[in-house]
């Protein structure tokens, strides 16, 4: 090791450790920031001005984390008490931009870490956002549509407070879809008594939503895939293809994978997977999952070719070119990835926020495939969510075929982007160090030009 690498690893271990002892317990947002660290030795070796300016303790801090009460009453007339949270990351580029997540497993450690990412994630985009992430322990499972709306009411009666179209523009994620929005917006409006569309994204095509929004995730992964498979001479064409989870990111990845000739075989929910060998009939899980509610189990009973295996992580045992993690954090372990591997997948591309853990993360590299990392792959969501910010300012809307263009473009652009810092740094082809790298250097070249913040 030279000096200087020797250096950087010192700073990096110093500044990790301050990390774990400000944040004790937080274990997600502790694997995110490890995961970034590690790719960064080389830009400290080249340019040690990123270690006189300590930026790394700089951007590993939140500039503000709110968490506050959200009382609500239920169909049964009883008081529940939830915890809300926005995490206001970074706004060396622009507003803080990122979604809001229900889900019972929400704590400080998810929305840090989902913040973090967001952080990187954005700036990839080329878009003027910063990065934030919000969210709440609510469980909208099994709740009704009125606990739902009143539920969302009461989280924003306290976010109001600290969001806004120029400060912080929150949107979906995990358990908040077009339904939530609408109430939250809703809600927005009585408290300021002004319509401020740009104050959050994802909105309704009838109030100020864009086009291309509810895809945009989804498609966006499969376009970032097909920029990789094109680089090896190849294309989705015949592809066996396995996506986990069903909700909006998933749903959408199958839709453009199908339409560019891939054969999807496998998708799933939190209790259980399909695997349907005649592709996946994807009216089906849209009327089940967006329509019914339900659960995916349900598919088996009309298509009785398909198979219903309980627990999610079965998934991977299923033989496929292409694994699309769309689910959840950490679904995809090293296990799993040897599982994959064993069977013969060719490409990894991630569509949730972190679904692989760092050992999965390695197995994948060390055995030379294709790996997509998130906060590149699955950046298409938040690019439209800034187109549908800019439609909402400048009061236009724009049609289908040109916001799906620009995302398309904007994902050819991250692909670009990634390819090129991995090769100044010598790794080619391993997207997880270029997206690593290129996302950093956009977000701390603002902060230094913008002195000490
Ligand atoms: N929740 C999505 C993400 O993880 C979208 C955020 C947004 O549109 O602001 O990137």
């Amino acid at each position: 090791m030279s000096q200087s690498s020797e250096r950087a690893q010192r700073y990096i271990d110093r500044v990790f450790e301050t990390v774990e002892q400000r944040n004790p317990n937080e274990k997600e947002f502790h694997q995110a920031v490890k995961e970034i660290f590690h790719s960064l030795i080389p830009i400290f070796e080249k340019y040690p001005i990123y270690m006189e300016q300590n930026i790394l303790e700089r951007i590993v801090e939140p500039e503000r984390m709110i968490s506050f009460r959200i009382p609500w009453v239920d169909d049964e007339e009883n008081i529940r008490v939830n915890r809300g949270f926005r995490v206001q990351f970074n706004s060396a580029i622009g507003p803080y931009k990122g979604g809001t997540r229900f889900h019972s497993t929400v704590n400080a450690s998810i929305i840090k870490f989902l913040g973090f990412e967001q952080i990187f994630k954005n700036a990839l985009t080329g878009q003027p956002i910063g990065g934030g992430k919000g969210g709440s322990d609510f469980d909208p499972k099994e709740k009704s549509n009125g606990e739902i709306m009143r539920f969302c009411q009461s989280f924003m009666n306290e976010l109001a407070k600290h969001i806004g179209p120029n400060t912080d523009v929150p949107a979906g994620d995990i358990g908040v879809g077009a339904r939530e929005i609408g109430y939250l917006f809703g809600q927005y409006k009585r408290l300021k008594g002004s319509y401020e569309a740009g104050v959050i994204t994802g909105k309704g095509i009838h109030y100020g939503g864009s086009l291309v929004r509810k895809e945009a995730t989804g498609y966006g992964l499969i376009y970032f895939v097909q920029e990789m498979l094109k680089d090896q001479g190849e294309s989705l064409d015949g592809k066996t293809v396995v996506v986990s989870g069903s909700g909006n990111v998933s749903t959408y990845a199958m839709e453009k994978a199908i339409q560019l000739g891939a054969h999807v075989v496998g998708c799933s929910d939190s209790s259980g997977y399909i695997y349907d060998k005649n592709g996946i009939q994807l009216d089906t899980v849209k009327r089940i999952k967006e329509v019914e509610r339900k659960r995916i189990k349900e598919y088996v009973k009309e298509h009785t070719n398909a198979t219903y295996t309980p627990g999610f992580e079965g998934i991977w045992n299923i033989p496929c070119d292409i694994a699309l993690p769309c689910s959840t954090q950490n679904e995809l372990d090293e296990k799993s990835a040897k599982t994959l591997i064993h069977n013969g997948v060719q490409l990894i591309g991630e569509g949730a926020n972190m679904p692989s853990t760092l050992r999965a993360i390695t197995t994948f590299v060390e055995n030379n495939i294709l790996f997509a990392p998130a906060k590149a792959a699955n950046a298409g969501g938040v690019a439209v969510s800034s187109l549908e910010m800019a439609q909402n300012s400048s009061k236009i809307s724009w049609e289908f075929d040109k916001v799906e263009a620009q995302l398309q473009s904007i994902m050819q652009g991250i692909y670009q982007d990634c390819i090129e810092a991995s090769e100044e740094y010598g790794k080619r082809g391993n997207l997880i160090i270029g997206a690593n790298i290129a996302g950093f250097l956009k977000v701390a070249d603002a902060m230094i030009s913008q002195g000490v913040i």
